[in-house]
């Protein structure tokens, strides 16, 4: 079979470490044009608007949009209604409301729509799941810790309205949560603290409870140097679950399970195809829902200005 024709949109950072490397591997896709005002891959073509692509390519099967969350909803509406199947970066939108009014155009226009979530393609995490549905989980503490200067130097959109602050590395953690417990989780309690200077949170602390008792807490920080933490402990009656590194490493009572060598983004890629192949849709909003119920629910504490 031919490779579908493919386009990325928002040429950055993600799509250099992270996309061409996936859509390279795989021979379902082939990557025929750019969208983006300022950034380029070498021998593709490039245009600097999505609109003007889909005019001179109007060959284009599906589009990956991977801009800032904020400029997301345009550009996949765009795409929709000129019949193409989307990948959605994380987070989905900027609101709740885009993603459902996207969930929406694409099932009017017979077009698979795919809000990827990466990090539940990270390869300890269906063991993970698999494990707590034979031994129910009482205990959950997630621990996210970076360093923002490390790894978003320059990136001003994630400290303004819709960038999410803390909750853009946050809400893989939460995507990763609400894969891996078998019951809805809700949050009761949260502390978001939010640079003097800033429209985004550098930290959050999230309690959340479930129907059945299940202890759950979230610690997210962007304050963290020296060793970067990205954990899930887990505590059931009979063992206790570690989960390192994004769902990288697993260790079950202290010993460390074999894990496949897959990567998260080859991963999403496959699954895209599959979702095109069947011709379905994949749009779960969970993590983007325990986001926004943070900002509804959560006390603001202003903190030190961010410089
Ligand atoms: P980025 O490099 O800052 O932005 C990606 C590209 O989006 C930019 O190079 C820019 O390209 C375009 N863009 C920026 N502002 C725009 C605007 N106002 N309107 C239209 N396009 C704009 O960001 P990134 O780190 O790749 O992240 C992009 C998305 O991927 C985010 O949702 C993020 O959460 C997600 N993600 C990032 C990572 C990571 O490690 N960085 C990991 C997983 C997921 P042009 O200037 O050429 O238009």
């Amino acid at each position: 079979m031919n490779p579908l024709k493919l386009a990325i949109a928002g040429v950055g950072k993600i799509v250099y470490d992270q996309h061409l490397p996936a859509i390279l591997g795989n021979k379902d896709f082939e990557l025929v044009a750019t969208a983006s005002r300022n950034h380029t891959i070498d021998d593709v073509p490039g245009f600097t608007s999505i609109t003007a692509m889909l005019s001179a390519k109007p060959d284009i099967a599906a589009v990956s949009l991977c801009m800032p969350p904020q400029y997301r909803y345009e550009a996949a509406r765009e795409a929709i209604r000129a019949g193409k199947h989307v990948f959605l970066e994380k987070p989905p939108g900027a609101t709740l409301s885009e993603v459902e009014s996207l969930k929406k155009l694409a099932s009017a226009h017979a077009v698979t729509l795919f809000a990827s979530w990466h990090s539940r393609h990270a390869p300890a995490v269906q063991l993970v799941k698999k494990h707590l549905a034979d031994h129910p989980p009482r205990k959950v503490r997630v621990i996210w810790r970076e360093d923002v200067r490390h790894w978003h130097p320059d990136q001003e959109w994630i400290w303004m309205p819709g960038g999410l602050g803390v909750f853009d590395p946050g809400i893989n953690a939460l995507s990763i949560v609400t894969e891996i417990l078998a019951s809805d989780i809700f949050i009761s309690q949260a502390a978001l603290e939010f640079p003097s200077n800033r429209q985004t949170p550098i930290a959050a602390q999230l309690t959340f409870k479930d129907a059945t008792g299940t202890d759950v807490h979230a610690d997210f920080d962007w304050r963290q140097t020296g060793e970067q933490t990205w954990d899930i402990l887990i505590d059931t009656d009979n063992s206790h679950v570690h989960l390192k590194k994004g769902g990288h490493e697993l260790w079950i009572n202290d010993a460390r399970c074999d894990l496949p060598a897959d990567g998260e983004y080859p991963s999403l890629y496959r699954h895209f195809s599959q979702l095109i192949a069947s011709r379905s849709s994949d749009v779960d909003v969970a993590p983007l829902r325990h986001v926004a119920d943070a900002f509804m629910l959560g006390e603001h504490v202003v903190t030190d200005a961010f410089i």
